[in-house]
């Protein structure tokens, strides 16, 4: 039994068209027409970091996004030139494109008639009544969801003092973070309350913080009071050393608790890392199926005797460009887990005394020297893809027990040779231990 929660049913939302393809968002609420919909598989939304003028930049961009994997991408429009060059942006993506809309209402209709496949607005500066109305009549004609994105930062410094604002600070008020959660509710019934008056439901809602806690609490808050899909993130989280670890904190815990519809991994870094994050974190919750290879590999500790750490770089490479189905794959140091975990994998190495033992589906196919490791995983990586989609193997499938080698006589030189390698000395000078590197 799965000790994750089942999703939150939400209103489905949906965006694309026929050329870039549909992605469906939430689901497991009829639509408004009475049709039961099923919830969506999570989708991986990133953004671009260029400018969204500069077309033929940003168009390789998001094409180098849309390779990695992600499924909605979003542009930021803060001027004309940059709305003016959707127009020719679009029709050279093969993904549905978002519009991020701050402060300029013109932007987000610019955006529309531009053929943007959603738009963001964020309550907290486009809040003219009129103005909002006039964002969702234009999404409405072309049938576009829009999302309201309440973040912390551009909230926090509301004066106006409601009713609800009042109930809501008196609800939170054992709470530290209670008020900025209670103008968070606050915006976002008070901004819905003019979608629902021009009958506008196609809906995600956002509430992003930098801190994970207040994440954490605004999602947990707003999923009870709302039935509109979630889109999730921490916004600001850093470089993607600290960041990930701040945003997989948060998303995975809602997540795992049946929260979210849609993530967006922010990172002050190449945006390609918030897909490949984002896609890894879905496949670690199986809240989708693996595209591409499964790589397992073992920390290395005082019994490597082959450069393991560069050798688990170059298999993750290789196999991200050469292998196309979930292969698991496993890369070990030693026979001490190795075997165990070679009949665990499909496709499996564990190294001895600078040399590779290679293991498919349980059976020994090779015995090679440390720098032939690489080269023959691949071939037989790609032998046995080739062989799973023929119907000859099933992915997953254990052949044979392993049998492991006798480690006597295999420990001793592989340390000094990685030590030379890394140093440049000649072999047979340096003069490094065990456990030493
Ligand atoms: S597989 Fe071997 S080398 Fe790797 S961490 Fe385990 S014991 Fe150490």
């Amino acid at each position: 039994m799965s000790i994750l929660h089942p999703r939150r049913p939400t209103r489905q939302v949906t965006l694309g068209d026929d050329r870039v393809g549909y992605v469906r968002i939430g689901g497991g609420l009829p639509n408004r027409d009475g049709t039961p919909t099923a919830p969506a598989p999570v989708s991986v939304q990133t953004m671009t970091t260029g400018y969204t003028y500069d077309i033929d930049k940003c168009v390789a961009e998001i094409n180098r996004l849309t390779a990695a994997g992600a499924d909605v991408v979003r542009v930021a429009v803060p001027e004309k030139k940059d709305t003016d060059a959707l127009k020719q942006i679009i029709p050279q993506v093969r993904v549905p494109i978002v519009a991020d809309v701050h402060f300029h209402f013109q932007r987000a209709l610019e955006a529309v008639e531009a053929g943007v496949h959603k738009i963001r607005l964020n309550p907290g500066n486009i809040n003219d009544r009129a103005q909002v109305i006039d964002v969702i009549q234009a999404c409405k004609a072309r049938k576009l969801p829009i999302r309201v994105g309440v973040n912390e930062g551009s909230i926090i410094e509301r004066k106006d003092k409601q009713r609800r604002l009042k109930e809501l600070g008196e609800f939170f008020s054992n709470n530290r973070r209670g008020y900025l959660l209670a103008i968070m509710i606050t915006k976002l019934e008070e901004y819905l309350d003019i979608f629902y008056e021009q009958d506008f439901y196609d809906i995600v809602i956002s509430a992003k913080s930098m801190d994970a806690v207040t994440v954490l609490e605004a999602y947990s808050e707003i999923s009870k009071r709302f039935d509109h899909p979630l889109h999730l993130g921490v916004t600001h989280a850093g470089p993607k050393e600290t960041g990930c670890i701040r945003s997989v904190v948060a998303l995975g815990s809602l997540l795992a608790n049946g929260v979210g519809d849609t993530i967006r991994i922010s990172y002050a870094s190449d945006a390609v890392y918030e897909v490949e994050d984002g896609l890894e974190m879905l496949y670690s919750l199986a809240l989708r199926e693996r595209k591409g290879a499964e790589l397992i590999a073992c920390p290395t500790c005082g019994r490597i005797q082959v450069d393991l750490i560069s050798l688990v770089q170059d298999v993750r490479k290789m196999l991200a460009t050469d292998i196309r189905l979930p292969i698991k794959v496993a890369v070990m140091g030693c026979i001490v887990n190795g075997p165990g975990e070679a009949e665990g994998a499909d496709v499996a190495v564990f190294a001895g005394d600078r040399r590779g033992i290679i293991y498919v589906q349980g059976e020994r196919v090779a015995n090679v020297p440390e720098e032939q490791i690489l080269p023959k995983l691949l071939e037989e990586c790609k032998k046995f893809q080739a062989r799973v989609e023929s119907g000859e193997v099933k992915l997953g499938e254990k052949k044979v027990e392993i049998i492991p080698p006798d480690p006597i006589g295999e420990l001793g030189s592989g340390w000094e040779a990685i030590a030379e390698k890394k140093r440049g000395t000649k072999p047979g000078t340096a003069q490094l231990t065990v456990g030493q590197s």
